[in-house]
């Protein structure tokens, strides 16, 4: 029998990735951000334009500093046991020119445990140098066939849910609140939750 495919998103599922990148900024520009201000739309976040953005982000992205983010209790551990009964997948928006760093880090973090990573590249930029192919990881679930998706961000969950794929919204984070959740998503706010999930499945 065909295990069933769990699509799993990377920052601030496996890594606390808001915290590290939030550490570096404010380290390297003096900010005073917490995760309440986090936001994926860094200029908003920083309150500069986009020039100074991409400036700032590509100091972040040659600084290496992702391989530095801490991983999640617990997540590899439960993670290894879903692996007997599931293929797991990484799914990330990260851009292409950390792959290397981002393939690093899992193989040192959670060896053995993923198929493969798969990025959306919605946020490749090609002044990178890399060709920004603006796939969305709603696109990513449909050419992989996804069973199950775990993510911090609503959108990609609600994206999930719109195609039937159940979907676990994790962690309990000021950029992921809302009033309700739609049928199809469910909140997981911590990796023993997630264990919790599956475990009903069976
Ligand atoms: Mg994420």
């Amino acid at each position: 029998m065909t295990k069933p495919i769990i699509a799993i998103d990377i920052d601030d599922v496996l890594a606390d990735s808001a915290e590290g990148f939030l550490a570096f900024s404010n380290e390297r520009w003096n900010t005073r951000l917490t995760l309440e201000d986090y936001s994926e739309h860094w200029a908003e976040m920083w309150q500069v334009n986009l020039e100074e953005a991409k400036l700032r982000g590509t100091t972040w992205f040659e600084s290496g500093g992702t391989r530095r983010f801490r991983h999640k209790p617990m997540a590899a551990e439960v993670l290894q046991e879903l692996a007997k009964r599931y293929v797991l997948l990484a799914t990330t928006s990260r851009r292409r020119i950390i792959q290397q760093d981002t393939a690093d880090w899992l193989a040192e973090r959670y060896p053995d445990i993923f198929t493969a990573v798969h990025h959306a590249g919605i946020f490749d930029d090609p002044d990178h140098g890399v060709e920004a192919i603006l796939v969305t990881k709603a696109d990513l679930y449909i050419d992989l066939g996804v069973n199950y998706v775990i993510d911090d961000q609503l959108k990609h969950c609600l994206a999930a849910a719109d195609l039937g794929v159940p979907a676990i919204l994790f962690g309990d984070y000021p950029w992921n609140q809302t009033d309700e959740l739609p049928s199809g998503v469910t909140r997981a706010a911590n990796w023993q939750a997630v264990k919790d999930y599956f475990d009903g499945q069976d």
